[in-house]
């Protein structure tokens, strides 16, 4: 071990199990891939400004969580802890929604920052698989986005999630809600720290997990019963959307989020396996947020999937991923001779796109053989010094353990034959 360690709160991915990150990333991108969606990559730092008006002051992102800094230069930036408001600003400054092809849909995949206190499922940085649906007001597009998210973890197999759903309301109906939330929670016995929620952020007190505190939550004024009939409608379509493709929901009327811009459809994804980190992914409407930051009215829908917690959410349910062999020949080379002539067959099966390694720094057969078998490969090819004067090497099937010479000349193209038909 080095002197150093990964600072508090992360964590590095390490072959074997950072394969099972990748096709985790891929698994959540494909269906967006599927649906229209074009890939977008912004800055790991905006200006600061950018995450507290767009996420909001009164977060706990942005009140604890940020990683904020003065550069050199002066400028006050802040690491991302989040993909929304920079994906918003960044189609924003490209113009996509002045290019007449609204909704613009935009996925990423990335790292985000957050200062919180470490535990099981909740690192000082993590990773995101996110999609945005940029300038419609459409359900079937909120539908859209929570089908792919469902699609995406069942094509990784998990079973044990739900998807709880809820509507924020909008300018119309939430200030109403907001103003009758807060008489309520003013007659409660809370903290300081809750009091001061309730002033900026009341519907975050509905949140808090505190038994003491949920008891008293207990009649509270309830969102769904102040929607005016434009919210209703909406999201009574979203829910018929989805329950007309076979997704399951639950209506959770107590759903808030950690983001201030949140309007209308609110989801989360939650996994029963993972404890008290349960939620792996959520997301929702936020149609206030591009005014917010200085841009055109765009109503808009996202959702953002944590990679980590997705992960923990398949070692929770048992699964293992069904990945290919990263390796699929390996060539162990006994002499110098053989050096020369596998590695450059080597060399030949990969740019014919077989994925092929080769035995390094002069190892005799049996350790050869040993690393053939922790790569995975489905075969060895072994060649020394009589081999090569007959004109073959010796090709070893890793699984039934059957060898066979074969010509020097055909082997790439027989290997290619065979690999096709495993
Ligand atoms: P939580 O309530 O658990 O703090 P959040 O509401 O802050 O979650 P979002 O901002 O909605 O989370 O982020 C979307 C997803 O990103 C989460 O569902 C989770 O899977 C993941 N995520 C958020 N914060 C962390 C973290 N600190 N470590 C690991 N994953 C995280
Ligand atoms: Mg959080």
């Amino acid at each position: 071990m080095s002197t150093f360690k990964a600072p508090k709160g992360t964590y590095d991915l390490l072959p074997p199990d950072s394969a099972t990150y990748l096709a985790v990333r891929d698994a959540i991108a494909t269906p967006l891939r599927n649906s229209g969606y074009g890939y977008v990559e912004t800055p790991g730092f905006e200006n600061v400004e950018l995450f507290a008006r767009g996420v909001g002051e009164s977060t706990d992102i942005v009140n604890k969580e940020m990683y904020a800094f003065t550069t050199r230069g002066g400028d006050q930036l802040a690491l991302r802890p989040e993909g929304t408001a920079s994906v918003l600003r960044a189609a924003l400054e490209g113009n996509l929604h002045k290019s007449g092809n609204l909704p613009v849909k935009l996925w990423y995949s990335g790292s985000y920052y957050r200062y919180e206190r470490p535990q099981k499922g909740r690192y000082r940085h993590f990773s995101q698989v996110g999609a945005e649906a940029i300038g419609a007001e459409d359900p079937a597009l909120d539908a859209e986005l929570i089908i792919l998210a469902d699609q995406a973890y069942r094509a990784l197999g998990l079973k044990e999630f739900r998807i709880l759903l809820n509507s924020l309301g909008d300018k119309e109906c939430r200030p109403v809600y907001r103003a009758a939330l807060q008489d309520f929670l003013r007659g409660l016995d809370l903290d300081e720290e809750t009091r001061r929620r309730i002033d900026i952020n009341p519907l975050r007190v509905l949140d808090d997990k505190r038994a003491e505190v949920q008891k008293q939550l207990v009649g509270a004024p309830m969102l769904r019963d102040y929607l005016c009939d434009a919210c209703k409608d909406y999201h009574e379509q979203v829910r018929e959307l989805l329950t007309a493709q076979g997704v399951r929901y639950e209506d959770d009327p107590k759903l808030v989020r950690g983001l201030d811009y949140y309007t209308r459809t609110t989801f989360e994804f939650v996994h029963d396996g993972l404890g008290s980190q349960s939620a792996v992914g959520g997301g929702g409407r936020y149609d206030g947020l591009s005014e917010m930051i200085g841009g055109p009215a765009l109503p808009s829908v996202g959702w953002a999937l944590g990679v980590d917690r997705t992960v923990l959410a398949l070692q929770a349910e048992g699964i293992t991923l069904d990945l290919p062999a990263a390796t699929s020949v390996f060539a162990v080379p006994l002499g110098d001779e053989a050096r020369r002539v596998l590695f450059a067959k080597v060399t030949e099966l990969r740019r014919a796109g077989i994925a092929a390694d080769f035995s390094y720094g002069g190892k005799g057969l049996k350790g050869a053989m040993k690393n053939a078998n922790r790569s995975g490969a489905r075969y060895a090819v072994v060649a020394g010094e009589r081999d090569l004067a007959e004109g073959v090497v010796q090709l070893k099937d890793m699984e039934s353990g059957e060898q066979e010479a074969l010509a020097v000349e055909e082997f790439v193209a027989v290997l290619k034959e065979k690999l096709k038909r495993a």
